[in-house]
């Protein structure tokens, strides 16, 4: 059968390939993925302790309200609880928000390049897309500010950026969310916070009591290493939060995630460790691409852009034949260029070893 809703220009997820798969197709030891901005030194140990001697009854649903990691994060952060919402990763809190905002006859804002799943989303829902080119890189907010019209729903700005890595500065957000109709969510999304080291880049919750549209959304999948457990949240004001509430799913985390991410939280040591770390790692990169005259983006992220003035996939390909799996650029948007996480200093050493063989 057909589907009545038909949905354009829409593709399926392409999984990359698994690290067992490129191990088995090129005979490999040992593969470093260093492909989807995960942390190269995994979570805090205190969940691993945690993990070690969890006693949870599987068949029971979770918590649907999230209740001990509510408290956690609201504490955290100095927000009221109902001032949360936790999605199964970013990912889900991205569709529940397209969801719950846009139809057929709005349309929604955001930058190109930036994040797939936001226009992912606004094409499930039938939804305009609104693409404005990045400005050197940055969110061209004024460009941006220009496309709002009456039926905008949604406008997205992710900070950093993916995939460059880069930084709008708080200033520009704040003139920014100033202007904005006030019946426009404008999503900030900061999956990368905790790796900023900007010290101009003030803690956006704090623009919420001023602006009950805007949303900031968050992760435990990166610097806290979460991924797999897969709990994203995202903070905005009561009004906003308590009409996405009701449309999410009601067992979006897992029993062991809501417990791992409590446990990840209150290891703020792990984070900045983790913090110093990316920042020596990302000088690797940066020190590789000067000498080698490469172009790349300034990162405030654990991951880097950098150009290889070459076609991508093939430099994509010949990393993944000696064991290192990375993102083309053509996957992002920006051809001729390769997205790298920043991994520890030996596996930066060995795959910056083994582009110099490629490239
Ligand atoms: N937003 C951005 C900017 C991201 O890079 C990612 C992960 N690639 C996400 C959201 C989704 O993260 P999560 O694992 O929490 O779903």
């Amino acid at each position: 059968m057909k589907f009545k809703k038909q949905i354009k220009g829409l593709n399926a997820y392409q999984p990359g390939k698994t690290m067992d798969e490129v191990k088995r197709i090129f005979n490999l030891d040992k593969v470093i993925k260093l492909a989807s901005n995960e942390n190269p030194y995994g979570a805090s140990p205190k969940v691993k302790a945690y993990l070690e001697s969890a006693d949870v009854n599987y068949a029971l649903y979770p918590d649907g309200y999230a209740t001990k990691l509510r408290t956690a994060v609201a504490k955290h952060l100095k927000v009221s609880e109902n001032q949360l919402l936790f999605g199964n990763g970013s990912d889900d809190n991205i569709l529940i928000v397209s969801r719950a905002i846009l139809q057929p006859g709005l349309n929604t804002v955001m930058a190109s390049v930036t994040f797939g799943q936001y226009k992912h989303n606004a094409i499930v829902e039938g939804a305009e897309v609104r693409e404005v080119p990045l400005k050197n890189g940055e969110h061209d907010l004024d460009k941006m500010y220009d496309s709002i019209d009456e039926n905008t729903g949604i406008v997205w700005i992710c900070n950093p950026n993916n995939p460059t890595g880069t930084l709008t500065p708080s200033e520009k957000i704040k003139v920014f969310i100033e202007k904005v109709p006030h019946d426009v969510l404008v999503v900030l999304d900061e999956a990368y916070i905790e790796y900023i080291t900007d010290e101009t880049y003030v803690d956006s919750i704090r623009l919420i009591e001023k602006h009950p549209n805007l949303l900031i959304m968050r992760t435990f999948s990166k610097a806290y290493g979460l991924a797999s457990f897969r709990v994203g949240y995202a903070i905005g004001s009561e009004e906003v939060i308590s009409q996405l509430e009701p449309t999410r799913e009601p067992f979006n985390n897992t029993v062991l995630s809501q417990d791992v991410a409590v446990i990840g939280l209150q290891d703020q040591t792990f984070i900045e460790e983790c913090r110093a770390k990316n920042n020596a790692g990302k000088k690797q990169y940066e020190t590789y691409c000067t000498e080698r005259k490469l172009d790349f983006y300034p990162s405030h992220t654990n991951f880097i852009l950098m150009e290889v003035k070459t076609d991508s996939d093939a430099v994509f390909q010949g990393l993944m034949k000696r064991g290192f799996i990375v993102r083309s650029g053509n996957a992002l948007g920006v051809p001729g260029y390769l997205r790298i996480t920043i991994g520890t200093e030996q596996e930066n050493t060995e795959l910056l070893q083994k582009l110099d063989e490629v490239l």
